[in-house]
């Protein structure tokens, strides 16, 4: 037992159901937090915990980079290290090194790149992302795949296609044999039970008598902006067999009409059973729009990274804090947000810490920001719990004022 997910209601395509990872279980269809360093920017774990972060994200090239991998697992892993008690989902570093572009070369083994940070040289490859990913020991891992830019013609979205299935039947013999040597297991040196790890050590883990609890390993559909080729990497992964899947290779440059329509053919061809992880979008209605379409699990760095230029999200749209039309406004940031930032500050201050370029700004705008998408997420799990499909958009939205 390292993963178990049930569905316990449905609207439409929508599904609502629990996600029962190692170190926790998760009410999905769920929004993670991007935390890339082992740091959501700006906000304290205990803060996240809070706010009703389930589960939090990591990114393996950066902590790849800094601290190393070694650094974490000695400490316990990504949880031990972070303090951060519950669930964590690692990508395998394949997007990053993808966003590098100039600084990246590509073959069959795998992707040499250098570091943004000195310029030194790495490499990549489905194995030693396995292995890294095995090191920082988050709940879910992810399949090293190749992110296929956009646009990109027909032989290119294959090729690369085909790469990626390739890559992951790699990943998965890789993790199979090795998986028992994550950093929290019971049987691994510095687990579980021993020393300062103990204490970050959760409930699911702690109380599974089960040796075999450890990661799981997601596999990733590509395939481009093609239809046919999606559904034949579905297909492809799904051979290979994993405990989840996800869809990759969108919020790349495309139309925001064109990711809805690759998202939407692309979950008719994974398994109903099996819990559906969308890959790096979107805005508050566009989680909305795709848990209606039956996904699962969604993470965006749009609440956190808007949060910090001053974007902040509202029940009543965008609003813009550094705008000097907030200057004398008393009013709090929403009125229909019950977040601790809402309740305590008006957009005046907000406004004043912004421009006085405060580092109070970003923490409290990354709070707002958090809280609203985790707070729509909520909305939608009750709307589903519900049962009623017709309100289903307009539950979520449309809140009386109090
Ligand atoms: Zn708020």
């Amino acid at each position: 037992m390292s993963l178990t997910f049930e569905i316990n209601s449905r609207i439409g395509k929508a599904r609502g159901g629990r996600l029962i990872t190692p170190h926790a279980a998760i009410e999905t269809p769920v929004f993670m937090p991007v935390g890339t360093v082992a740091s959501v920017k700006g906000v304290p774990q205990d803060t996240l915990e809070e706010l009703g972060a389930q589960i939090i994200l990591g990114n393996t090239y950066h902590l790849y980079l800094r601290p190393g991998v070694d650094t974490v697992r000695k400490l316990g892993g990504l949880h031990g290290f972070m303090s951060w008690r519950r669930a964590i989902l690692t990508d395998s570093g394949g997007f990053q090194v993808f966003s590098l572009n100039e600084l990246r070369k590509v073959s069959e083994e795998g992707v040499t790149f250098r570091s943004h940070l000195d310029g030194s040289s790495h490499f990549f490859s489905p194995e030693s992302a396995m292995e890294a990913q095995i090191g920082l020991g988050a709940d879910i891992i992810m399949a090293f795949d190749e992110c296929t830019e956009y646009p990109a013609d027909q032989a290119r979205m294959r090729a690369s296609m085909e790469m990626t299935a390739r890559w992951a039947a790699r990943c998965e013999k890789y993790f199979d044999a090795n998986k028992d040597r994550v950093p929290w297991r019971p049987s691994s040196a510095g687990g579980i039970g021993e020393g300062a790890g103990e204490q970050q050590v959760p409930r699911v883990a702690r109380n599974d008598k089960d040796e075999n609890v450890t990661q799981s390993l997601f596999g990733i559909v590509q395939g481009g902006m093609d239809r046919a080729l999606r559904k034949e990497s579905a297909e492809r992964t799904i051979e290979i067999g994993f405990p989840g899947y996800a869809i990759g290779g969108l919020s790349v440059g495309e139309p925001r009409e064109l990711t809805r329509e690759i998202v939407a053919s692309t979950l008719e061809h994974l398994p109903r059973d099996k819990p559906r992880y969308l890959m790096g979008v979107g805005t508050p209605e566009e989680i909305v729009e795709y848990a209606s379409l039956g996904v699962d699990m969604m993470d965006c760095v749009q609440p956190t990274r808007a949060a910090r230029h001053g974007l902040l999200f509202t029940s009543e749209g965008k609003v813009s804090i550094k705008q000097a039309r907030y200057a004398q406004d008393a009013g709090p940031l929403d009125a229909n947000c019950g977040c601790r930032v809402c309740n305590r500050y008006s957009r005046a201050y907000l406004r004043h810490l912004y421009a006085s370029n405060e580092v109070l700004a970003q923490v409290l705008n990354t709070i707002h920001n958090l809280s609203f998408y985790l707070d729509t997420m909520r909305r939608v799990r009750h709307s589903i719990s519900l049962g009623e499909e017709s309100r289903f958009l307009s539950s979520v939205w449309s809140r009386p004022k109090p």
